[in-house]
């Protein structure tokens, strides 16, 4: 992998005025998909509810119950999102193992049928971090529902965790690497903006706000960490940080 970029907000020539109005389509398609399924479930159930057998009503009632899950996402992902860019989360932290975290983050991504991911750990058995464990975890499942998403269905995916000496002490490093589509190097800056999709087919093709990385790597920096990327179109990409022990 060749391009290697830290995070560095907006791009200057960006044009801001489509930008925004990119953003704003985005965010209505992704608020009107599952509204639009509710709505449409909803009326068949209503006019023909004589008609359908039991099957059929309870199969339009998990569909309903599916898209209500998608839109409470939306917006507990937007609102969350927009309160941690706007620097009004206060983080509770506590004593966290950074690989019991994955390990659950793993669980839930398995749970929306996610079988491909490989686990690797360097001898460490728990890498114990000072941390806010709901903020942490979605900023964890942020990375590695991106590298799902963006790689090729059963692609494989491997994260390493690892204890390593920073310059300022201890460090547990984490990293997610897949074999996906890859990023452009003219994309990577701007990856960690709010709202900012890659055009590709992929960005039209899958659900997406353009807001997981711009909330994992704030996350990530409150919590004394960087998250950086790097990544090579039709290779793959891969995403790191590191934060420090606790106790050290
Ligand atoms: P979303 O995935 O909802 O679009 P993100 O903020 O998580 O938003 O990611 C922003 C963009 O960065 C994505 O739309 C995608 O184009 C690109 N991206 C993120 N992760 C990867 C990855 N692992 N491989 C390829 N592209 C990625």
């Amino acid at each position: 992998m060749t391009s290697d970029s830290a995070p560095n907000g907006a791009a200057s020539e960006m044009d801001q005025a489509r930008f925004l109005e990119d953003a704003l389509i985005n965010l209505s398609h992704e608020l009107r998909t599952p509204l639009a399924a509710i709505k449409g479930y909803a009326t068949s159930l209503m006019r023909h509810d004589s008609r359908l057998t039991g099957d059929e009503r309870h199969a339009m009632l998990s569909e309903i119950n599916r898209a209500c899950d998608r839109l409470d996402e939306v917006i507990e992902q937007t609102t969350l999102t927009a309160r941690v860019l706007q620097g009004q989360v206060t983080l509770q932290r506590q004593e966290t193992d950074l690989v019991a975290l994955t390990r659950q983050a793993l669980l839930a991504l398995d749970e929306a049928g996610a079988t491909n991911y490989l686990l690797t750990l360097s001898g460490d058995a728990a890498l114990l971090i000072l941390a806010d464990p709901r903020l942490l975890t979605h900023a964890l499942l942020h990375l590695l529902d991106n590298a799902r998403t963006y790689s090729p269905a059963g692609g494989e995916i491997h994260i390493a965790m690892r204890a390593t000496s920073g310059s300022v002490g201890p460090m547990a490093e984490w990293s997610v690497t897949d074999h996906g589509i890859g990023i452009a190097p003219e994309h990577l800056p701007q990856i960690f903006t709010p709202f900012y999709r890659v055009e590709n087919h992929l960005a039209r093709s899958t659900n997406g706000l353009g807001l997981g990385l711009a909330f994992a790597q704030r996350v990530i920096a409150l919590h004394g960490g960087e998250l950086r990327v790097a990544s090579e179109p039709g290779e793959g990409s891969r995403f790191w940080f590191a934060l420090p022990l606790a106790g050290e």
